[in-house]
């Protein structure tokens, strides 16, 4: 494993002296997750709340209680280059887990489709062959999109308070080129409008996928993610840690030599505490203190935005895809779950049927929309991509807004992600929205709660503790570009 913990003799020390210092952790998404598999590897007495029955937060699955179905709160996929993710699924066990592709495929109106595939030619112009192949883009698009992904790959672009759209203007990017190749590959990855990202947060998507092959190959989970996520529960507890589910933390008083909590009604002592809840949970539980004020300002600054999954169950196969992004309209990826989960045969109820799961990001339109709504929209959208789904039934379907999906990376954010230690010695934040020079992702979660776990253990005494992963090694002539 990539991951050094701390030093062996450091946590022998730390046993042998027999009393294990204790770590209170709120929250069992996956920065909850990742803080408690390093701190219990690193020999921590670790105890999770979690205010929900089950792990994962944010990228959870459930039994759908009108379908009948476990299903995803949503379709969640990593690139190669989310190293920690990759380092946390190799060491709860589960990488088996996740199927990888390495070709990606858009599909127009239609049901006309273009593959985008790495070439032998060496980064950043690897996909370049299939790139100029694409017959949705004119050529006048192609050299606009080219000469922006040279400035965003190999420039620095710091957050200058400008959007990405405001930057596409000034750099002669095309209607075309922002609607069918900038809105596709950052709404998605960054769940945003182009007028709100900031053009760090895009030139950072551009830059790490321009690395290498390696770094667009997109990983898909074949189980439903709480299966996933559940392997890190059997982790810490075989650690000697311990999970309590439907636990919520109220609120904690940081003394100077242990961290009280009151969990549900309870107060209880630890050494060091981590929260690692959502920016909109985390207000609920600062204490009334002087020193909490600067992160409770912070904390204003950050806006949730939305994603919306639409789960359709057809009586037959409507495409032989495993996955594609859609262009044009509402729906911007598709998922076919039943090819997806195959494996586990526990979707896919009838062999001849597909089920399918499609997925808007920044899903503002959405919001106030009727479940009946978005799936008469959805069905009609998907009948014009795929032609077989003019003559499919739909047998059920269900859809899932999360309104508070993601943080907006907006201009200027950067400056209010807190780092993982805060003002009080024995207690630290971790969440993919604290300062891990990552957007919110499973990848930026589990960083947060690797820095975490190092802020701890350096504050424990613990000498080269070291839990984030190395980033992915850029090759080509991308090795000359830092
Ligand atoms: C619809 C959707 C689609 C997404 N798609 C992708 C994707 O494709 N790829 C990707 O990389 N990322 C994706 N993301 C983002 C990703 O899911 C998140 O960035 C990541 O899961 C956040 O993890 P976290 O641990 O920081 O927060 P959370 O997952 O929110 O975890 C916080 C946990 O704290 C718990 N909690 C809250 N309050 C308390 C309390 N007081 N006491 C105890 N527990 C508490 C919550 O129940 C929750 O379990 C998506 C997110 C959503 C919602």
């Amino acid at each position: 494993m990539p991951t050094v913990f701390a030093s062996t003799e450091d946590a022998l020390s730390m046993t042998q002296n027999s009393t294990q210092p204790t770590v209170a952790i709120a929250g069992g998404g996956l920065a909850g997750l990742a803080a408690a598999c390093a701190l219990a590897e690193s020999r921590f007495r670790v105890t999770l709340f979690e205010r929900r029955p089950y792990l994962g937060g944010r990228a959870s699955s459930y039994q759908h209680p009108g379908t009948g179905e476990v299903v995803d709160n949503c379709q969640h996929v990593l690139f190669r280059l989310c190293t920690n993710l990759v380092e946390f699924y190799c060491r709860i066990g589960v990488e088996e887990k996740i199927r990888w592709y390495d070709q990606m495929t858009f599909i127009e109106p239609g049901g006309r489709t273009s593959v985008m595939h790495a070439s032998p030619i060496p980064a950043p112009l690897h996909t370049a062959p299939s790139f100029l192949k694409f017959p949705f883009l004119n050529a006048k698009d192609k050299f606009a999109i080219s000469r922006a992904i040279a400035v965003l790959t190999l420039t620095s672009q710091p957050d200058t308070g400008q959007s990405f759209l405001s930057w596409c203007q000034r750099h002669g990017q095309t209607q075309n080129a922002i609607e069918r190749f900038w809105k596709p590959i950052l709404v998605s990855a960054l769940s945003e409008d182009l007028d709100l990202i900031s053009i760090s947060y895009a030139a950072q998507v551009v830059r790490e996928s321009m690395k290498s092959p390696a770094a667009r190959h997109m990983g898909v989970p074949t189980i439903p993610l709480t299966d996933l996520y559940n392997r890190a529960g059997d982790y810490i507890r075989a650690r000697s840690g311990e999970i309590r589910f439907r636990n919520s933390l109220e609120t904690f008083s940081p003394d100077p030599t242990q961290v009280r909590i009151r969990v549900s009604e309870k107060e209880e002592a630890f050494d060091y505490l981590v929260l690692a809840l959502p920016f909109d949970g985390l207000d609920r539980v600062l204490p009334q203190i002087p020193e909490a004020i600067p992160l409770r300002e912070n904390l204003t600054h950050f806006e949730p935005c939305p994603i919306t999954g639409i789960h359709l169950w057809f009586d037959r196969q409507i495409t032989a895809l495993d996955h594609a992004v859609l262009l044009d309209r509402t729906i911007q990826w598709l998922f076919h779950k039943s090819r997806l989960l195959v494996a586990r045969g526990t979707v896919a109820t009838d062999s001849s049927g597909s089920y399918i799961e499609l997925v808007v990001s920044a899903s503002k339109t959405l919001i106030d929309k009727s479940r009946a709504e978005i799936v008469d929209l959805a069905l009609k959208e998907v009948r014009e991509f795929f032609p077989a789904a003019r003559a499919a039934n739909l047998v059920k379907s269900t859809v899932i807004k999360e309104v508070h999906a993601t943080y907006s990376p907006r201009p200027g954010i950067d400056a209010y992600r807190p780092p993982q230690a805060t003002a009080w010695p024995r207690v630290f934040l971790a969440g993919d929205w604290t300062a891990t020079g990552w957007p919110a992702t499973m990848e930026g979660a589990v960083r947060s709660g690797y820095l975490a776990a190092e802020s701890l253990t350096r504050s424990a005494g613990i000498k080269d503790s070291h839990f984030l992963a190395p980033d992915l090694p850029a090759t080509g002539f991308m090795r000359f570009f830092g």
